[in-house]
């Protein structure tokens, strides 16, 4: 079966294309093709990759988004990188789906009314959903009828027991769809089933935290391979310190700063989601690397932010272990959490009275999917690439599966 994916970023559209045959591998397959644009205005940089090795990354112009997949798609059956003889060969498009509302849990094949329900909550997360809506309608128009099939960075999380849903403010909030979703529940998902599987352990009988920690940050607590719990909430901009968010801020100063006319509701979106975090603090970069290189070169303010991002990372691991009550592992994720040994080190280095010890040796090498925790730690320590792609193909290939098992079952 191949399975398309579709990863639409604010500014940027990513694209992967898996064969995926009877059974589903443990292990994540290479792409068959995978491409990213990203762009500025009109201006864009494209990177197309074959399974095969070829690579090319060039400028070009791009005036939509509907352009921009066009663009993409055409390197995957024209070309150098194609992947495919013609687009007939694709047997089902995923699309990752920022916010699933309080309807959505499970992925689904995408229907008019499908669209219309994701349609609805994208006043919950307004520059994705919509994109994701205009990567779906340019994919019926270059694909036709192909099985589309949307999976929601929400959906994971809705296993969270209510008082960890419900936000403690007045209950009508709850009732209007105002409560905590929590993201990156793709990603987090993924590393859950393959933390257990590299470790050899059941995912039925298992406590871990899993550190997503890329440009956005989140943790959830996985109990038995459900979320009980997980630092973001109604949006992205929730919890831990990220590299432009500020993370979890006293909403008083917010009020306040509104009450001082200070700023708009606009500007203060702005100001804590482009504005804060690692950059907003030390006025270096919302990257780790700049801020772990202004470190070393004894940037006070960039010094103040690392050590904010930790300490909070630090707290939030301790309540989510709290939640748990006890860890069985301990898992790092996305950019930060899969390259930085000196994030990974500190985040650590105050969890001794669980059990945990780090391999310091492991730890500097960053391995990927390997285990970094010392042989006599209690607690395991390990790193998985993250791998949203992958987790998204799986979910089509096995609703796809189970549609076609339906359908033959009502035929006998
Ligand atoms: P996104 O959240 O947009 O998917 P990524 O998961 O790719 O992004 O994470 C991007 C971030 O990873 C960068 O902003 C950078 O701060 C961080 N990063 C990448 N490599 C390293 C590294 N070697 N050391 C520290 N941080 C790194």
């Amino acid at each position: 079966m191949k399975v398309l994916v579709l990863n639409s970023g604010s500014s940027s559209q990513k694209s992967s294309l898996y064969d995926i045959g009877d059974v589903l591998p443990n292990d994540p397959p290479a792409c068959l093709w995978q491409a990213k644009i990203e762009w500025e205005g009109e201006s864009a940089e494209a990177e197309i990759k074959s399974g095969r090795g070829f690579t090319r990354r060039n400028r070009i112009q791009v005036s939509s988004r509907a352009q921009a997949i066009e663009h993409l798609l055409g390197t995957l059956w024209k070309g150098e990188a194609s992947a495919v003889r013609s687009p007939s060969e694709i047997d089902v498009v995923g699309h990752r789906v920022v916010h699933g509302g309080p309807e959505f849990e499970d992925p689904v094949v995408i229907t008019a009314e499908v669209k219309s329900a994701i349609a609805s909550v994208s006043a919950f997360a307004p520059l994705h959903n919509r994109a994701e809506l205009e990567g779906m309608e340019t994919i019926e128009k270059l694909l036709g009828a192909v099985p589309q099939v949307a999976v929601f960075d929400t959906g994971f999380h809705k296993t969270m027991p209510l008082y960890a849903a419900v936000y403690p403010g007045p209950y009508e909030w709850f009732a209007s769809g105002i409560r905590r979703y929590g993201f990156h529940g793709i990603n987090h998902k993924y590393c859950a089933r393959r933390a257990a599987h590299l470790l050899g352990r059941d995912l039925n009988s298992f406590k871990l935290v899993t550190c997503h920690l890329g440009n956005g940050c989140s943790l959830a607590a996985i109990h038995n391979g459900k979320s009980v719990d997980t630092t973001m909430g109604f949006t992205p901009l929730e919890g831990l310190m990220m590299g432009t968010r500020s993370g979890s801020v006293d909403p008083g100063i917010l009020t306040y700063l509104l009450r001082q006319s200070k700023h708009t509701g606009e500007q203060l979106d702005e100001l804590l989601n482009e504005h804060s975090g690692l950059l907003g603090i030390s006025d270096v970069s919302g990257d780790m690397r700049e801020i772990l290189s202004a470190v070393r070169k004894g940037h006070e303010r960039a010094k103040l932010a690392f050590d904010i991002y930790v300490h909070r990372l630090r707290s939030s691991i301790g309540a989510m272990i709290a939640v748990l009550g006890g860890i069985d592992a301990l898992v790092f994720t996305a950019g930060v959490g899969e390259n930085s040994p000196d994030v990974r080190a500190a985040a650590c280095e105050n969890l001794q009275y669980v059990g945990l010890k780090l391999d310091p040796k492991k730890n500097a090498e960053s391995p990927a999917d390997e285990e970094i925790s010392a042989p006599d730690s209690v607690v395991r320590v390990i790193t998985i690439r993250a791998e949203e792609d992958w987790e998204i193909a799986r979910d089509c290939w096995e609703l796809v599966d189970k549609n076609q098992t339906q359908r033959q079952e009502q035929h006998t």
